[in-house]
């Protein structure tokens, strides 16, 4: 039974998708089978990872509206062991599109039993935003993942993030966890950095990562190519850093 962690905060811009892709290409790498699952209209990660929209015929927006069979939209990516479920611009009408329907907040959580039995690891590249389909990521999931990135404001939405949690904990998943606090972009040239992660350190204490990921420019050249990090330049500080998360999340599950 795989293990799925919803990737979330609902600022956009702070590495959620660059998180999932690398994370996910990094738990592959030490031998998990995993599935990305992008609920992004935007479909950052299913292009970063070199699924092109052309080959897309149905995708995460049937699974959710048109209950399409999962199974049915999983894609294989270059890397072994790492596939995705995309998503198109077809899914920006599925927050309206879900308000009326029955169940809108399990949806997610039950196409994903079909495969769930298939993979290590499932990872959800969630929405800039705290909507429906948000709420069914983390329905669907057993902890949450937050990125956070190293700069002012840091912390600013993360108490309206958290009462999603709360609320979704109340009603549609009790067991529902943090899974961890990731720092993200840290650029180690300016004090900033350090007094974020000091402050978010303060705050959320052991659920934040050892690992910090630095601004890393072969980290954000990587999904023009279509490739993870870990394909795309292996031997990368940003490689690097994301192998030592995926570490640290295969160590947790352990505990
Ligand atoms: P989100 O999914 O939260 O909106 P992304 O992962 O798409 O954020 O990251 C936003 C932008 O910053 C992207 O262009 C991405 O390539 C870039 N980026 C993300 N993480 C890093 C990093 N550690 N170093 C340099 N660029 C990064
Ligand atoms: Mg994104």
């Amino acid at each position: 039974m795989a293990r799925i962690i919803s990737v979330a905060n609902q600022k956009g811009g702070v590495g959620k998708t660059t998180t999932t892709v690398n994370l996910g290409a990094s738990l592959a790498f030490y031998g998990k089978k995993v599935l990305l699952i992008d609920i992004d209209a935007q479909g950052n990660a299913t292009s970063g990872i070199g699924v092109r929209k052309s080959d897309v015929d149905k995708d995460i927006y049937d699974v959710l509206v048109n209950e399409h069979p999962m199974a049915e939209v999983i894609h294989h990516t270059t890397r072994d062991q790492l596939d995705i479920v995309p998503a198109t611009i077809q899914l920006a009408g599925a927050e309206i599109e879900l308000t009326p329907m029955m169940a809108r907040e399990s949806r997610l959580k039950s196409a994903i039993k079909d495969v769930a039995d298939l993979y290590d690891y499932i990872l959800i590249d969630c929405p800039p935003s705290l909507g429906h389909l948000t709420i069914n990521a983390f329905t669907a999931s057993d902890s949450i993942l937050i990125p956070v990135q190293c700069e002012y404001y840091a912390l600013e939405g993360l108490s309206q993030l958290l009462n999603t949690v709360r609320l979704v904990q109340k009603h549609f998943n009790p067991d529902l966890r943090i899974e961890g606090v990731l720092l993200t972009m840290y650029d180690a040239r300016t004090n900033l950095g350090s007094e974020v992660v000091e402050e978010v350190r303060k705050y959320f204490r052991e659920r934040v990562y050892d690992t910090i990921i630095p601004r890393n420019v072969r980290l954000s050249e990587a999904p023009s190519h279509g490739l993870s990090i870990i394909d795309y330049d292996p031997r990368s500080r940003g490689a690097e850093v994301y192998q030592a998360l995926a570490k640290e999340v295969l160590a947790h599950e352990q505990k």
